[in-house]
């Protein structure tokens, strides 16, 4: 039976998230229904809500999400109500080219994976509401594809899983599965949001010697150096590029981007020393060309790539870091900036604008609990 579930809408770009009851329909014989406990704010959100990048509207945003399986259609075995999961923004089919060779974020058939014979979601109005990436998580409930969804033990905090959906999987993919860094390595990281917070972990985890967190903020470099960076360069105050060339001895081997800014891609490329490899996390928009000096391609072999959601094997990333969290390796509590309810989620965007935090969290559980409470 369809049912009526709170969600956070944005009608409109730019645009606040407004909370209203939509229709949930029921999952299909692919889908699995999903009562959402914990759901990140993310930069790629706060993109939609600026219009920055376009999407449909009306839409639910969040991406970033833990809870608990209710129900699963006919044609999953995986998942069975009670499993506690966490979703990814890649879905894959398993089938086609870029799967079959392990890149399953490339997969080619995710929209088709998403296409369903009716709405998902449906406003008051009879409208039907677009899920982001096919998930939607500022909601209470979502429908989603089997294979957004990777199952996590019991036995894992339902708030710390929920930052491996987006930011952890991101950031520490990228060190392991684009850029392949190498014990003793060096490596720089620009911008100390969420994802910049994972990939300075991600090189730790690699054993880099070498960790190198350049922000504006002051507080997130105090921060950055908590999760492995063992030099940091503020950003505004120096000139980085030079910095980070100073600190290496002629420039760094792996950069990575983690803000989307065409000026911070170009130092990131900068900054590499002979053979070093530059990786894009962030989300550049398509007005911002990025220039860089192409001789430094063939003269020194150095290389800029870019990767969507580093990358990830998420089946296989999201139990390995669990495992590096119990095992005291991979820091996700303290990535958890601050937990507010589902009603104050604008205010949490806002947080998130003045920066000098890591993970701002919806707890959309206890949102749900007390808004009907309030009702009652
Ligand atoms: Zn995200
Ligand atoms: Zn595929």
């Amino acid at each position: 039976m369809p049912q009526q579930i709170l969600a956070a809408v944005l009608n409109s770009a730019p645009g606040k998230l407004i909370l209203e009851s939509l229709t949930l329909d029921d999952p299909g014989p692919d889908e699995v229904l999903i009562d959402v406990h914990f759901a990140g704010l993310c930069r790629t959100d706060l993109h939609e809500m600026e219009g920055v990048w376009p999407t449909t509207y009306p839409t639910v945003l969040g991406h970033e999400a833990s809870g608990v399986v209710r129900q699963v259609g006919e044609r999953v075995s995986s998942f069975r109500a009670g499993d506690h999961v966490v979703t990814c923004f890649t879905a894959f089919c398993g089938e086609c080219r870029f799967c079959i060779s392990g890149r399953m974020s490339l997969c080619i058939n995710r929209d088709e994976l998403r296409r369903r014979s009716q709405p998902v979601l449906t406003n008051a109005a009879g409208q039907p509401v677009h899920p982001m990436a096919g998930l939607g998580a500022f909601a209470e409930a979502m429908v989603v594809h089997q294979h957004s969804v990777v199952r996590i033990p019991d036995s894992m905090p339902l708030a710390a899983a929920s930052v491996l959906g987006c930011a952890v999987v991101t950031g520490v993919s990228a060190v392991f599965r684009s850029a392949r860094v190498e014990p003793g390595a060096s490596v720089a990281v620009l911008g100390c949001g969420g994802v910049g917070i994972a990939a300075i972990q991600g090189a730790r985890l690699a054993g880099a010697a070498q960790i190198i967190a350049v922000d504006t903020n002051a507080s997130r470099l105090v921060d950055a150096v908590k999760f492995g960076a063992t030099h940091t360069v503020q950003a505004g105050s120096v000139d980085t590029v030079e910095a980070v060339r100073d600190l290496t001895g002629g420039g760094v081997d792996y950069s990575f981007e983690a803000i989307g800014f065409s000026s911070t891609v170009e130092q990131a490329f900068a900054m590499l020393g002979p053979a070093g490899t530059a990786t894009v996390l962030g989300m550049v928009p398509d007005s911002q060309p990025v220039t860089i000096r192409a001789s430094e391609l063939f003269a020194m072999e150095k290389r800029l790539q870019g990767t969507v959601m580093g990358g990830n094997q998420f089946p296989t990333d999201i139990p390995r870091y669990v495992s590096f969290y119990e095992q005291g390796k991979l820091l996700l509590d303290e990535m958890l900036s601050d937990v507010i309810d589902l009603q104050g989620i604008n205010g949490g965007f806002e947080l998130m604008g003045s920066g000098g935090l890591t993970r701002v969290l919806v707890d959309v559980v206890g949102s749900v609990q007390s808004l009907r409470e309030g009702v009652t």
